[in-house]
């Protein structure tokens, strides 16, 4: 079966390991589901197929759906709302082959982030450079946003031009991280830094406490 291997991001004939036909009783259309494994990466591949035939024609199974490994990309759900679905938008983009359009809703998205942040220069390249000027983005998610922004860019403008599978996928996935980044890590490690500015130093504590576990020589912790 010739499917495109999520893992290698190749085509290959993958080989079929093993199936297994779901029934409903009648009620609903049965489901195939089929392992296969890549035969490039060798990756398995668990995918899964509705049957659309009829009493006439018999079994026709529709296009295969994924059902692993998953490609859906977790939306954060810290993000506001109109962020998570401009990201969603270009998840389904994705999904449904329109790798352009989804180029331009991730860029919407990043527009969206800076926005959350307070962040609303004249040009998203401007609102970047202010989210690094403040210390929201590193150097590396810099570099990141703004490749991001220049694809979009292309995307949108660029009549002649369209994003590739490869592309439009890496430019999901960044955007995903300065997502998780943005709205997640940052958020957590900022509330971590302060509970340990929080945190006393035990007075009197010795300089090194040791435990012994069992052995001759105790160990430190
Ligand atoms: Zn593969």
């Amino acid at each position: 079966m010739i499917i495109e291997c999520v893992e290698c991001r190749r085509h290959v004939d993958a080989s079929v390991q093993g199936a297994f036909l779901r029934t409903y009783g009648g009620r609903a259309p049965s489901s195939l589901f089929s392992l296969l494994a890549c035969t490039e990466c060798f990756s398995p591949i668990l995918i899964r197929q509705t049957n659309i035939g009829n009493i006439a024609e018999g079994d026709i199974w529709d296009t295969p759906q994924l059902v692993f490994p998953t490609t859906d990309l977790r939306i954060n759900p810290k993000a506001p709302q109109d962020i998570r679905l401009a990201f969603d938008e270009a998840s389904n983009c994705y999904r449904a082959n329109a790798f352009t359009a989804s180029a331009i809703m991730c860029r919407k998205t990043l527009e969206g982030i800076c926005a959350a942040h307070g962040v609303e220069e004249r040009n998203l390249a401007r609102s970047l450079q202010k989210m690094h000027e403040q210390g929201l983005i590193d150097d590396r998610l810099y570099e990141w946003s703004d490749l991001m922004r220049t694809a979009g860019n292309e995307a949108a403008h660029g009549v002649g031009l369209s994003i590739q599978r490869e592309d439009a996928k890496d430019i999901l996935e960044f955007t995903n991280a300065i997502l998780d980044y943005l709205f997640s890590y940052r958020d957590r490690f900022e509330a971590f830094k302060d509970r340990r500015k929080g945190a006393r130093p035990v007075e009197n504590a010795p300089a090194t406490r040791t435990m012994n576990l069992g052995s001759e020589s105790p160990a430190e912790i």
